[in-house]
């Protein structure tokens, strides 16, 4: 394919690649078999945060990163830019493995992960908008006021602080924000705002600086201990560290570690001066509701509205496909949650809208797993929770690739390998009744005001049970 082709369809592939200063031209593919210390697959978030802190630890170490299309073509160039600390995973899974405290000290490690991440960002001097401003989780409706009331109640019993995470009555809200509807809110400091692609590309920049090798347009086809065989050629290595999140899926016997859910987005054009005054906003704050298909949203750098959510069914057989990163129900739903609840924003133009798919395991719990004598690696399971968890999952490969004896190699994540997905149609059916029971019970919420009970039908498929 042209080169021009190319970037068009990367450019096409989000808001923030099309965004991207520069040429998106794919840097060399591998040219030949090769040798190395550690084979990095996939150039997202996982792949580069592993690179760059390996080579941070061990600057001799020969680290190369093999990536199907370009570094950032995935969900990490695509995503919602929260660097969100909550930590991606079910806290009952793991307190069930390891205890309360494992999971309050995970929970502490990702909140200290979001000022890393923007450590990284000034050190390296990559331009992403990084703005550590907190995140609101508003309720729009009495069920979805229990609902906030309740997770908050819910993390100050696994021992979070009033500082961590907090209830705002409607007048603290609208100080900060002013959106048609809402009820109540809360506040937590622990997320910050980031334009993401341009953090991943700055990120696979800045690894190739401290000497780390990319290939791209360079997919691996099979990928084991110490082996990645390519369609250019083969990679030995004492290390193989597989980072391609739901694209494992694709992968020779990986077809049910994880469910490929889409999650997509949209973008308003950028808004006026007078529709900030209406709205208020000026903290960056990124925003979520608290419906079950919830919305999640920032204001963009350049003063654009970007929002998305779940509710994109995935298909029998060929989960994952560039044709399914559009839906009109999902845009439409989307939208009328700008128009509804941004009323600066109500009459402005959509001009972007994309998607990707999350991979979500079977207990919703993220997985760090490394056998260092077998010379294999992998980390994901994010469940569309990944920014922070893949800082946190590179910092620990690192770690644990080197043999470093860190407070990190003990977190509950690491050596959790859930049990994989019901084999189809079983999965298929499930992940439709997710999506079509939850859009239900929104739907009745929204019209009656009063909680529908109907999403017990689903739990079973739903963090962790
Ligand atoms: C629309 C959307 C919104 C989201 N919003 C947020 C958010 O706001 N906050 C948050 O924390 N998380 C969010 N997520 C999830 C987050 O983006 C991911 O969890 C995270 O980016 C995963 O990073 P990764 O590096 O593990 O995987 P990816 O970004 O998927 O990277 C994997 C890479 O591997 C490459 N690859 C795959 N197969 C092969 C192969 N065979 N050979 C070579 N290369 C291969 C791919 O091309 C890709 O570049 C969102 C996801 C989506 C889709």
């Amino acid at each position: 394919m042209p080169v021009t082709e190319l970037e068009a369809r990367y450019r096409a592939r989000s808001l923030w690649l099309d965004g991207l200063a520069g040429t998106l031209a794919p840097r060399a593919s591998l040219p030949g078999s090769t040798e190395c210390d550690v084979c990095i697959v996939g150039a997202g978030f996982t792949g580069l945060w592993t690179a760059y802190y390996l080579k941070t630890l061990q600057p001799d170490l020969r680290v190369t990163v093999v990536e199907r299309e370009i570094a950032g073509f995935g969900p990490s160039g695509r995503n919602g830019g929260w660097v969100s600390a909550f930590i991606a995973a079910d806290p009952a899974v793991y307190r069930r493995s390891h205890g309360a405290d494992a999971v309050l000290r995970a929970e502490r490690e990702t909140f200290g992960t979001v000022a890393e991440i923007g450590r990284v960002a000034s050190t390296e001097a990559i331009e992403c908008g990084f703005v550590h401003s907190g995140q609101l989780a508003v309720a729009f409706s009495l069920p979805q006021l229990e609902r906030l009331r309740r997770s908050v109640g819910a993390k100050r019993g696994r021992g979070l602080r009033e500082e961590d995470v907090r209830l705002l009555d409607l007048d603290e809200l609208r100080q900060r924000v002013r959106l048609q509807g809402a009820l109540g809110g809360s506040f937590s400091p622990h997320n910050a705002r980031v334009d993401p692609a341009r953090l991943v590309r700055g990120l696979a920049v800045a690894c190739e600086r401290r000497g780390v090798q990319i290939y791209e347009r360079t997919p691996a086809i099979a990928i084991g201990p110490r082996t990645v065989t390519t369609t250019h050629g083969t990679v030995r290595a004492d290390m193989v560290v597989r980072a391609t999140e739901a694209y494992t899926t694709e992968l020779p016997g990986e077809g049910r570690r994880f469910l490929p859910l889409y999650s997509l987005m949209v973008a308003t054009e950028p808004l006026s001066a007078a529709a900030w005054d209406e709205l208020g906003w000026s903290g960056h704050e990124t925003i979520a509701d608290q419906r079950h298909l919830f919305f999640y949203a920032q204001r963009t750098l350049d003063d654009r509205i970007a929002i998305g959510g779940r509710g994109a069914p995935y298909r029998l057989g060929s989960p994952i496909r560039e044709d399914y990163e559009q839906r009109d129900e999902v845009r439409d739903r989307l939208v009328g949650c700008i128009r509804r609840h941004f009323p600066g924003a109500a009459q402005a133009d959509i001009t972007h809208h994309w998607g990707g798919p999350l991979g979500v395991p079977r207990d919703w719990s993220t997985s760090v797993i490394c056998d260092r004598s077998a010379g294999f690696a992998w980390a994901g399971g994010y469940a569309g929770h990944g920014v922070v968890a893949a800082n946190v999952s590179g910092r620990t490969l690192a770690d644990l690739i080197l043999g470093r004896d860190s407070d990190l190699v003990s977190l509950p994540w690491v050596g959790h390998a859930g049990r994989r997905w019901e084999p189809e149609p079983f999965r298929y059916l499930a992940s439709r009744l997710i999506i079509s029971i939850l859009g239900s019970a929104d739907r009745h919420e929204d019209a009656t005001g009063r909680r529908a009970r109907r999403t017990r039908l689903v739990q079973p498929f739903v963090l962790g049970r």
